[in-house]
């Protein structure tokens, strides 16, 4: 028998707050007056947010980009 449908390994992400599970999901963010939904991980148990720096900078990258457009 094939045995190779194991769990993806994937990072486990857990929440520096509590320890809880993080799950993806959208989260809603605002940024120099500007809201803007991003997909992020979230906390189940507390609700915290962990935005990756990553994301983040670009993100608002992109919005104060947009807000130089006008
Ligand atoms: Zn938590």
């Amino acid at each position: 028998m094939n045995n190779t449908l194991k769990q993806t390994p994937t990072t486990l992400w857990k929440c520096g707050k509590c320890g809880g599970e993080l799950q993806r999901g959208s989260v809603k963010a605002s940024y120099l007056g500007n809201d803007f939904v991003v997909e992020e991980l979230k906390c189940l148990n507390c609700g915290l947010v962990l935005i990756t720096e990553e994301l983040a900078l670009g993100k608002m990258f992109e919005v104060e980009q947009s807000l130089e457009d006008k």
